[in-house]
């Protein structure tokens, strides 16, 4: 299996799938790097990946890709290209700090408390060169306290197909994730 092959469907996906990518870059226009004044259409990764294109570790969303999923949120397939930089970042071995501050702040609340993050984040955002953007950084952060979310048991989860905002992905599923 070629390598861009297994990353798609590492992903979820199959390589067909993205060709319902209607180039309309409703992805960039909402993507958090973008935000930070860097130039990324997460489209590109999609149709690097379809033409079995080499993506490496210096791609600017493998570095800084942070999974908010505002892209997946706005377009119009649903097409999770976090998932797809998730399963990149797998392949070519690269930690990403947003995950692991997400992953961490849910252990801990059981929702993404988004001072936590920045917090943990700090260490990654002064080495890469961040400190500049740290104002626009702010307007992410949430100022109220945070609080435990009540967890739905498993088959609450499992008979619960609405989302969060109930819309259709790719693949057929209901929701955001
Ligand atoms: S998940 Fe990544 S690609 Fe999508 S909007 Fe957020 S930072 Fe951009
Ligand atoms: S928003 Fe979706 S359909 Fe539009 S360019 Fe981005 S990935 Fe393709």
């Amino acid at each position: 299996m070629q390598k861009t092959d297994y990353i798609i469907e590492l992903a979820g996906y199959k390589k067909e799938d993205f060709s319902v990518c209607l180039g309309c870059k409703i992805c960039a226009s909402v993507c958090t790097v973008n935000d930070l004044e860097m130039n990324i259409n997460p489209q590109d990764l999609l149709v690097s990946l379809f033409l079995e294109q080499e993506v490496d570790r210096d791609h600017l969303l493998v570095r800084y890709c942070t999974n908010c999923y505002r892209c997946t949120s706005a377009c119009p397939w649903r097409i999770k290209i976090p998932d797809v930089v998730r399963a990149l970042r797998e392949s070519l071995s690269v930690a990403s700090p947003f995950e692991k501050a997400f992953k961490g702040s849910i252990n801990i609340w059981g929702r993404v408390y988004e001072p936590y993050v920045f917090l943990m984040a700090i260490p990654f955002l002064l080495k890469e060169g961040y400190v500049k953007h740290m104002a626009k950084w702010t307007e992410y952060m949430s100022i109220h306290l945070p609080h435990k979310v009540k967890r739905l048991n498993r088959s609450n989860s499992l008979n619960n197909s609405h989302g969060l905002n109930g819309s259709n992905d790719l693949n057929g599923n209901k929701g955001r994730m």
